[in-house]
Parts: C-alpha cells; sequence; structure tokens
C-alpha cells in the first residue's frame, strides 16, 4: 500500500479510456469517443485546484494496425473539445502505441516488450521528470489492474473507479489504494480530504 500525502498532492494522473470517456472496446475513431457523465466536471475541479493534470493511457490498437497517430490525434482533439465544454483542460498526454505481440500491424512470433506499456512505469517517470514532480505528490486513477501496478511500482498512490472495466480486466493480481464510484467521485474524495 502506498500512502497518500494529502498536502503535497499537485498532480492527477489519469488513465483515459474507462476513466474519462466509455470503452465499449477499443476507441478507434473520434466518433466512438464519448465522455463518461461527470468526468469533464471532474477534470475542471481538478484545474480549478491548481493540480496539474495529465492523461497516462496504452493505445495498442497502433501496435496492432487498427489504429494510426494520426487519428489519434483527432480522437485526442475530440477529448480536448469535449473537455472544453465543461471549462476543462489537461495539462499533457502520454501514450504508448506499443503491444508485446504486435508491431506494424503484424503479430510478433518473438514478443517484442517495452517499458512503457502499463504495468511498465516509463511514462510516469516521463511525466515526472519533464514537469518536475515527484511520486508523493501525484495520484494516478485508473480503471484497470496494469493501472494500479504501473502506480504501485513507480510508488504513488493509485484510485480504482468503477467505471470502464473497474478492475475487471483479469490482467494482474492487484488493488488500487482506495476504489470509488468514478472520476467525479474520486476528486471529490481528494478534494474533501486535502490539507
Ligand atoms: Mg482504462
Ligand atoms: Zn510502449
Amino acid at each position: 500500500m502506498t500512502e497518500i500525502s494529502f498536502s503535497r498532492l499537485r498532480v492527477i494522473l489519469l488513465d483515459r479510456d474507462g476513466v474519462i470517456n466509455h470503452e465499449p472496446g477499443p476507441i478507434l475513431n473520434p466518433e466512438q469517443f464519448a465522455m463518461i457523465p461527470g468526468s469533464a466536471d471532474a477534470v475542471a475541479r481538478i484545474n480549478a485546484q491548481g493540480w496539474k493534470c495529465f492523461v497516462i493511457t496504452n493505445q495498442a490498437a497502433i501496435a496492432r494496425g487498427d489504429l494510426n497517430e494520426e487519428i489519434f490525434e483527432q480522437i485526442t482533439d475530440k477529448m480536448h473539445l469535449e473537455l472544453k465544454k465543461s471549462g476543462a483542460h489537461i495539462d499533457g498526454q502520454y501514450f504508448c502505441p506499443h503491444h508485446p505481440d504486435w508491431q506494424n500491424g503484424r503479430r510478433q512470433t518473438n514478443p517484442v516488450p517495452c517499458l512503457c506499456r502499463k504495468p511498465g512505469t516509463r511514462m510516469l517517470e516521463q511525466a515526472s521528470s519533464e514537469h518536475g514532480f515527484v511520486q508523493e505528490e501525484a495520484v494516478f486513477i485508473g480503471d484497470t489492474t496494469t493501472d494500479f501496478a504501473a502506480a504501485a511500482e513507480w510508488g504513488t498512490y493509485s484510485i480504482g473507479v468503477r467505471t470502464g472495466c473497474a478492475g475487471q480486466d483479469g490482467k494482474m493480481s492487484v488493488d488500487p489504494d482506495y476504489w470509488s464510484d468514478d472520476l467525479w467521485s474520486a476528486v471529490d474524495f481528494l478534494l474533501n480530504n486535502k490539507a
């Protein structure tokens, strides 16, 4: 278990699919990107608090050849647009386009692991070094066990949300440090407890 330091909290790290937007399956075009109710307003509250907010997302559909980076950018634009409707913004996004079993749309006989795909911590390290914050100043909010594992491995507090996979992805055996119903409730928990 990682302890939370409410007095030092100033960075919120967000998984995207299943936290900000619904995830009926991989999001392959802007039309499929639909916000979870309350998530944009939750980000607006993070912004109003003066906390920085970064998205940390695995996008293996790119490695599988189902999505290219240009379309991914269009999906990102849609996310920005939806957030803007609530006066919200994110301060940056990190994504992993890899999958160990896939490269350029072709299945690999020998797995090619990367360091960024969660539960890898490379994206967290990158955000931390580029924006100058440490583990104790951040909280990671996600919906899958790989999110919780990445946060635990890097040493930052994690909150699981019951939207998206709700931790039922079955990939790993790891729990978050705290459970919330959704992003709105998670932010509520943080704001109610901040020092
Ligand atoms: Mg997710
Ligand atoms: Zn990667």
